[in-house]
């Protein structure tokens, strides 16, 4: 009996470390989604492609590693 209870205590923080997890996980696909969504909003408005802060066309080398990237690799730099 005493065996069993321990063991269920174990199974639950295991599934609360799994639940508080998943809710980072969801909450990191969220702000993902948010930028994509963004950026599919650019193209729409054909700004997509340009640095939001300097107006420079984005290499295509950039964005297509980041293809949320908002910024050109200088003016990100200086917001790091
Ligand atoms: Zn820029």
């Amino acid at each position: 009996m005493l065996d069993q209870q321990s063991f269920g205590r174990v199974s639950r923080m295991d599934a609360m470390q799994q639940h508080e997890l998943a809710k980072s996980n969801y909450r990191y696909y969220q702000t993902q989604l948010k930028e994509v969504e963004l950026a599919i909003k650019r193209m729409d408005d054909e700004e997509y492609g340009y640095c939001e802060e300097c107006g420079e066309e984005i290499p295509a080398a950039r964005l297509a590693v980041k293809p949320e990237v908002r910024l050109c690799v200088s003016c990100q730099q200086n917001h790091e």
